[in-house]
């Protein structure tokens, strides 16, 4: 399981348990159905209650996504926000699934207009055109947002549209549900109710609101330079960026952040980046780039001097204040930035914890920082080596860990694990094998689909 940690960040963004986050999305999601429950009407037939049960759970939980969209630091930096976004999508697919459903439950049951003997719905659902339009585009709208968020990779286009166009649709669905409840559902129409899915349709858009508008209008006094740009490897880079009349960012080791560089504040084009300095060495804050897609294949353009902004920081990918006493850092790839970050913390503030690192490429040119990596309790390992490498040889699998950390060290050490998907399944189900503690791995995933 990615993302596990127990660490907790000091200060004003401090995370939230798991629990008590899982509490606070069941609470929100929950509370317009007890509600709605409260206010009551007549009674009705169950599949009728169900229907509009189903109806308001599906609103209620596509207004939480907005909260869930993985920019809030209080619900993403504890689970980890490749465990946030996963949530994302799974409720979102559980809405989808309640909201198609409910409109079939209501069969057989009068339809009509509005009866002025029955304010509360409770013979009739109405056919009100006027009140069933915004319900029915939403039911359009919804499975189109769902599937094009699902084939995402396997459509042709920018990632920075699908989320613009993401946003644009969930916004435009938030209002035209509330426009259904409010004018067509039997509770929602109920002056309480129509107050509780207001506030909380606030919230959500206000949420997004925050993200796209407040959250770069802030950014924009707090800007950053670029003060070099190297090549570290064939196709990747390091970039590196300093404040510009502020203090900088109060980050701990291992943590990403959006960056966005040339373009203002305002803009979409922002991508999330592990940071690979260390604090512990200044305010200017490096990031080892692989070249992927659009932006990440021209970062060996970027010229000195380019304004740049940092939302941030984010995640949950750090060992500061833990009292294990040995960390173990396994990376592959482009997965050795934030593991970068955390060793280099870790040498300059010359931590008494024991370290071993374990990373691993395809070939030797992909290897990037070897001199600053040294060679003690490093272990490079090659899955295509040349005929002279001395180093391991294969994968980062479970035989490799085996080789280089004791049982011991399996069940007393941290382990933090960053690389692709399936270095990281392979790992973390041999840590657990290895009796490790879900609580004692830390992972961040660099995709989320
Ligand atoms: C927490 C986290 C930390 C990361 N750290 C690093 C790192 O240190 N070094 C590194 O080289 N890569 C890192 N990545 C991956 C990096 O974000 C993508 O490679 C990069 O965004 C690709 O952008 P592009 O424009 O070149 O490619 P595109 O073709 O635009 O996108 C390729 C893929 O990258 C992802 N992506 C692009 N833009 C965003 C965005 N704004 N938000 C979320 N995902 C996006 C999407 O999955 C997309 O399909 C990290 C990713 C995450 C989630």
């Amino acid at each position: 399981m990615p993302g596990i940690s127990i660490v907790m960040e000091n200060g004003s963004d401090q995370p939230m348990k798991p629990l008590f986050l899982i509490i606070c999305y069941i609470a929100a999601v929950t509370l317009p159905l007890i509600l709605s429950w409260l206010v009551g009407g007549p009674p009705r037939a169950f599949h009728q209650e169900l229907a509009s049960g189903l109806g308001i759970l599906a609103f209620a939980m596509i207004l939480m996504e907005f909260v869930l969209s993985g920019r809030f630091k209080n619900v993403s930096n504890d689970i980890g926000m490749d465990v946030t976004m996963r949530f994302h999508q799974m409720m979102a697919r559980v809405a989808l699934a309640f909201a198609l459903l409910h409109p079939f439950l209501y069969r057989s049951t009068p339809v009509g207009g509005p009866r002025p003997w029955d304010p509360t719905r409770q013979l009739v659902i109405t056919t009100d055109i006027s009140d069933l339009s915004s319900g029915i585009a939403a039911y359009l709208l919804l499975p189109s947002l769902v599937l094009l968020a699902i084939g995402r990779t396997k459509l042709d286009y920018k990632y920075e549209t699908w989320r613009l166009m993401h946003g644009i649709g969930a916004l435009l669905i938030a209002a035209l549900l509330l426009h259904h409840t409010v004018y067509a559902g039997r509770y929602g129409s109920q002056p309480v109710m129509t107050g509780v899915w207001l506030a909380m349709t606030a919230v959500s858009v206000g949420s997004l609101c925050y993200v796209y508008l407040l959250a770069p209008l802030r950014d924009k006094t707090r800007g950053w330079r670029v003060t070099s740009v190297k090549q570290v490897t064939p196709k990747q880079w390091e970039l590196t960026v300093a404040p510009d009349g502020h203090s900088g960012l109060d980050y701990r080791a291992g943590q990403f952040v959006w960056l966005n560089v040339g373009h203002d504040s305002f803009s979409m084009k922002e991508n999330p980046f592990s940071i690979a300095s260390a604090p512990a060495a200044g305010p200017e804050v490096s990031f080892m780039i692989k070249e992927f897609g659009d932006f990440t294949r021209t970062v060996g353009q970027i010229k000195p001097d380019t304004v740049a902004y940092l939302d941030g920081p984010y995640g949950s990918l750090s060992v500061e204040g833990r009292s294990e006493p040995g960390i173990a850092l396994i990376a592959g790839g482009v997965g050795l930035a934030p593991v970068l970050g955390i060793l280099r913390q870790l040498r300059l503030t010359h931590d008494p914890r024991k370290v071993k690192l374990v990373y691993g490429n395809r070939s030797v040119d992909q290897i990037a920082y070897r001199e600053e990596l040294g060679q003690e309790n490093v272990t490079l390992v090659l899955s295509d080596p040349p005929e002279d490498w001395q180093g391991e040889t294969g994968f980062v699998d479970g035989a490799l860990l085996d080789r280089v950390f004791s049982p011991q060290e399996f069940k007393e050490w941290v382990f933090v694990v960053c690389g692709p998907p399936i270095m990281m399944d392979l790992v973390e189900d041999h840590l657990l094998k290895r009796d490790t503690p879900s609580d004692r791995i830390l992972s961040e995933r660099f995709s989320y689909d």
